[in-house]
């Protein structure tokens, strides 16, 4: 059977005119599936008897199983989803007292970029999810919220690495953002990356005025090529070129994020190196105290420290937001609950027996803390990790393939007229 949300406007209304059925049965049914995504297709009473039948065989709107479900006292809820082929994804909903609601989303199964302070880059990436799995995840949240509650942003945060799955994200949040969809502004979409240049212009180019952060971590590659292990192919100031080139093209401010660890990254010379590098730059600097992780040998930045960093930044004329983590009871961090579940922590055990005999070998090699490389992503895994969707070739670019873009392209609604006429 077959996620309705991976076929494209096109491949839908041939579907529905394979079956004698006219073209416009394409946004009868997607506006109950953005409107009621629980509703059946059986109970889709505008849609005739014998097409709600035919739907049933061919088609789900939920491909992806709710297996845990937590709450928070300030409000963020967390799901586990179980694919239909048995892997985890997280997503979070989160509400904030000025009635925001936002949802912050996976594109990946894992991650590649094997950032060593991160849940989700632990054990590597498994898969990249495809369009409707990624909007699937916004309708399970949107199925959380009370009746007087609207969803109003998308964080693309969660597990996986956005721009390594460019292609299909698009597809999702042109459905996410389109009026005919489920209309939530274009400029409430923040995309986050560690930083994939070659991505980033192919964003810039598409002018979707959804809002860039970049994930730095670090203001020097040396410490940043230990934290985000993807940086060694890429490196800071290729980043940092297309990150100005996307705020030229779109005009929209980069945000870049910054997870403070205690005593790696958090002291005052990095604030200084920081405040150099962004210098110039119409940035937003947004730092985020480290949340433990059972496992992970980080710790988070003492106050005082929090406070100094910021206080560097601002003399030095750089914006700067201090973001503490919501939900922090219900392991909202990213990965963070999906390896508490006991398949993937006995599959994470296994891989981890495996990965610290290569790691061993890895550290006399380079002279590196086992630590450090502690992400599979550490020692070679990015390539092989960015699978179908994007190439990362021995240079430091990176190269989003044809493929990847048709498939945005195609899973695109033609403009309201090509819709009206099939209506007539
Ligand atoms: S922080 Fe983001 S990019 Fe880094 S490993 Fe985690 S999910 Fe991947």
């Amino acid at each position: 059977m077959e996620h309705i949300l991976d076929y494209s406007w096109r491949q839908l209304r041939d579907w529905f005119i394979s079956k004698g059925q006219p073209g416009y049965r394409v946004a009868q049914v997607l506006r109950w599936v953005y409107d009621s995504p629980k509703v059946p297709f059986d109970e889709m009473t505008d849609v005739p008897k014998v097409v709600r039948k035919d739907l049933r065989k061919a088609f789900k709107v939920f491909t992806m199983q709710v297996v845990s479900h937590r709450k928070a006292s300030d409000g963020t809820e967390k799901l586990l989803l179980r694919t239909h082929d048995g892997e985890y994804v997280e997503c979070v909903l989160l509400r904030d007292d000025k009635g925001n609601r936002t949802v912050c989303i996976s594109t990946q199964v894992g991650c590649g970029m094997g950032c060593v302070f991160c849940a989700s880059g632990l054990d590597g990436v498994v898969r990249n999810l495809t369009s409707g799995e990624i909007l699937e995840q916004i309708l399970h949240l949107k199925c959380l919220l009370e009746p007087e509650e609207r969803l109003s942003h998308i964080v693309v945060m969660g597990m996986g690495e956005p721009l390594a799955n460019l292609g299909r994200l698009l597809g999702a949040l042109y459905r996410a953002t389109h009026k005919d969809g489920l209309g939530i502004s274009a400029r409430h979409v923040t995309i986050s990356t560690v930083g994939l240049p070659h991505a980033i212009r192919r964003l810039a180019e598409l002018d979707l005025q959804y809002h860039l952060a970049v994930s730095l971590h670090a203001p020097n590659d040396e410490l940043r090529n230990k934290l985000v292990p993807a940086n060694r192919r890429i490196g800071i100031q290729a980043i940092l070129s297309a990150a100005d080139e996307y705020f030229a093209k779109t005009g929209r401010r980069v945000t870049y994020e910054y997870v403070l660890l205690r005593e790696i990254n958090d002291r005052p010379q990095h604030a200084q190196e920081l405040a150099q590098l962004l210098k110039g730059r119409n940035a937003l600097v947004n730092l985020i105290p480290y949340n433990p992780i059972q496992g992970l040998p980080y710790e988070p930045p003492e106050r005082r420290d929090v406070a100094r960093f910021v206080d560097v930044l601002t003399r030095a004329g750089i914006q700067v937001t201090v973001r503490y983590r919501k939900g922090a009871e219900i392991e909202a961090a990213c990965g963070q609950l999906r390896r508490l579940h006991p398949e993937i922590a006995s599959k994470s055990k296994k891989k981890k027996k495996k990965k610290s005999k290569a790691a061993d070998e890895n550290a006399v090699q380079t002279g590196e803390t086992v630590s450090v490389v502690s992400g599979e992503g550490g020692n070679g895994k990015p390539e092989a990790a960015l699978t179908d969707s994007v190439v990362m070739s021995g240079d430091p670019t990176v190269v989003v393939t044809d493929v990847e873009i048709m498939n945005f392209e195609e899973i695109a609604e033609p403009e309201t007229s090509e819709s009206k006429r099939d209506s007539e």
